[in-house]
Formats: C-alpha cells, sequence, structure tokens
C-alpha cells in the first residue's frame, strides 16, 4: 500500500494526512471546502514544524512529507490511484453513506475503504458498498500525529485479510491498533462517554462542583485531564450524539444522555468550540476558569 486518500480535512482528516505522508506514503487530501484543505495544510506544517524543533525528525523530513500531499475537491479524482481510503468528513450517517457509495464506485476494486468514525456503525456504511469484506474502521484519536492508538473495527462483513491489512499499516505508523468488533461506541466511546454523563449527572446533582469533579479523577485515577474538561475538549454536541447512539444502540436507560448535557448543546455551550461549556475559553489564556454557571 503505497497510495493513500483522505477524505475531510478538518481536525482529524489533517492529522491522518499528516501522519501518512510523515511515514513516506503518497497522500490525496479531499474536501469539499477548498478554504479546509488551505487550513489544512497550514496545520500540518505548523504541526510538523513543531515535530522539527522537538527533534523528532530532520526540516528535510518535513518538507518530504509535505511534497507527498496533494490536494482535491472532487472525491473521484482523489481516490482513483488510492489503495486505502480513509474516510474522514463530517459525523452524518446520511453523509457518510453517500460517500461510501461513490469511493465504492470509484476505487480501486482491490481497495481498503476504512472510516475513521466515532460512532456509527461500520456494518451500516459497509452496506451501501459492494464490497462489505473491504471496509472497516479505523478510529484514530485527536491529536493523531501525538496519539497512539487506533481502533480498529471489523464490521460484520469485513474479512480477515481487510483486517489484517490495516493492522500491520497502522503499526507502520508507530501507532498502536487494537481490534474490536463493530457494536454501539466501539469500545473508546463505549467507556468513555458512559463515565462522562456519570461526571454530568454528580454536578446535576449537585454531589460536587465541576473543579471538584475533575479534580477527584485526575489527582485519584491519575487522569491526563478530569472528564469535564475532556467533555468540553470532545465537544458538548458530540458526547451528546455519541450517547445517543449507545442509547439507541443498546435500549438500556444506563446510557440516556443527563439533562444537564441536553440543555448545553440547546443552549448552543457546546464547550471549547463555542467558548463556554463546563469551562470558559477565552482566546490565548491558557487559564482553566470554571464557567460562570457552576460557579457558587
Ligand atoms: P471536522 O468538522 O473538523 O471536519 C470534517 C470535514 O469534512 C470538514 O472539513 C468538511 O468540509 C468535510 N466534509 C464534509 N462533507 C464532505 C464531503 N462530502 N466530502 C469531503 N469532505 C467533506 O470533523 P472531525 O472532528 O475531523 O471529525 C471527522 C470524523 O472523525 C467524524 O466521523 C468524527 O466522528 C471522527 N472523529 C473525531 C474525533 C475528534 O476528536 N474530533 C476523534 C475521533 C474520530
Amino acid at each position: 500500500m503505497n497510495n493513500i486518500a483522505v477524505i475531510g480535512s478538518g481536525t482529524m482528516g489533517n492529522g491522518i494526512a499528516h501522519v501518512f505522508a510523515q511515514y513516506g506514503y503518497k497522500v490525496s487530501l479531499i474536501d469539499i471546502s477548498e478554504d479546509a484543505l488551505k487550513k489544512a495544510l497550514a496545520t500540518i506544517e505548523k504541526n510538523l514544524s513543531r515535530q522539527v524543533e522537538k527533534g523528532a525528525f530532520t526540516a528535510e523530513v518535513k518538507q518530504q512529507a509535505l511534497s507527498h500531499i496533494n490536494t482535491f475537491t472532487s472525491i473521484k479524482d482523489g481516490i482513483s490511484q488510492a489503495d486505502l481510503i480513509v474516510e474522514a468528513a463530517t459525523e452524518n450517517v446520511d453523509l457518510k453513506l453517500r460517500i461510501f457509495k461513490d469511493i465504492d464506485e470509484g476505487a480501486k476494486p482491490s481497495a481498503i475503504l476504512a472510516s475513521n468514525t466515532s460512532s456509527i456503525s461500520i456494518t451500516k456504511i459497509a452496506s451501501a458498498t459492494k464490497r462489505p469484506e473491504k471496509v472497516i474502521g479505523m478510529h484514530f484519536m485527536n491529536p493523531v500525529p501525538v496519539m497512539k492508538l487506533v481502533e480498529v473495527i471489523r464490521g460484520y462483513a469485513t474479512s480477515h485479510d481487510t483486517t489484517k491489512a490495516v493492522m500491520e499499516l497502522s503499526k507502520k505508523l508507530e501507532k498502536i491498533p487494537v481490534e474490536v468488533n463493530d457494536y454501539p461506541g466501539f469500545i473508546a466511546n463505549r467507556i468513555l462517554m458512559p463515565m462522562i454523563n456519570e461526571a454530568i449527572y454528580s454536578l446535576y446533582e449537585g454531589v460536587a462542583g465541576v473543579y471538584e469533579i475533575d479534580t477527584v479523577m485526575k489527582l485519584g485515577m491519575a487522569h491526563p485531564m478530569g472528564p469535564l474538561q475532556l467533555a468540553d475538549f470532545i465537544g458538548l454536541d458530540v458526547c451528546l450524539s455519541i450517547l445517543r447512539v449507545l442509547h439507541d444502540g443498546f435500549g438500556n436507560p444506563k446510557y440516556a444522555p443527563c439533562p444537564l448535557l441536553v440543555n448545553m448543546v440547546q443552549a448552543g455551550h457546546k464547550g471549547v468550540k463555542s467558548g463556554s461549556g463546563f469551562y470558559e475559553y477565552k482566546q490565548g489564556s491558557k487559564e482553566l476558569v470554571v464557567a460562570e454557571r457552576f460557579r457558587y
């Protein structure tokens, strides 16, 4: 496998393109938005430069990596030569089904089609194609150049050969791939989201404040970030939609999203991306300030 196409050049897509290019793969980075592609290239340049400054590799490796990336606004043009296509477009079922139908029609018959989805069923995505045995989940973590894990998700029909190829490829990127089966939330979000939801319930029921809940989990469990801060970082809207996938998928009330989370999302308080969630985020400030509403 030499040619990789990445669909979507947002937060995850640019990180995935960065890592493949860094390890010598030829990358076609595709987005419907020219602006997103421009921003992605600027982000990749900045992040590669930071790695050079830290001594991870030389400036020559950085230049080679950048020269490996070509950008496209048409899926058809971007995927024609790809051995592996990693879809990292917006988290929306209908959009992903449409993209997989298109890439199945336009990709080489031998190409593997992977999705970086956080919560949509790989089996469902595969059903939009005529090659479900070659469809797989390749769930990178954010920020992709830093985080070691790749959750490799086998859909109901994913073949052993496809799984083996993606596991081996992930190792070539110096990642640690872990194989899981396709059930709601896979492993990462099935365990993480109920913990975040429970932290929000603890706040909602007045058991403790934002700072106290996060401090217990940071100092008591050695988590690098408390669950409420992590929820702000992931995006409260994203957390809510993943909890709904778990709730619908298992039909178990233990996954019901906390009403406080629902209210915050409805009010537009989505965490870092909206400037406020459990904490307040001011541009240029690194200080962690509990949102006014939760101060007492
Ligand atoms: P994002 O909003 O930052 O980027 C999505 C990009 O997809 C945008 O640039 C958008 O223009 C592009 N796009 C939309 N429709 C497209 C189309 N038809 N063709 C090509 N490009 C299209 O989103 P993100 O946070 O990078 O998430 C991407 C995927 O990765 C989602 O499935 C998400 O669940 C998953 N994911 C996200 C994270 C995270 O922490 N952000 C972590 C793991 C997995």
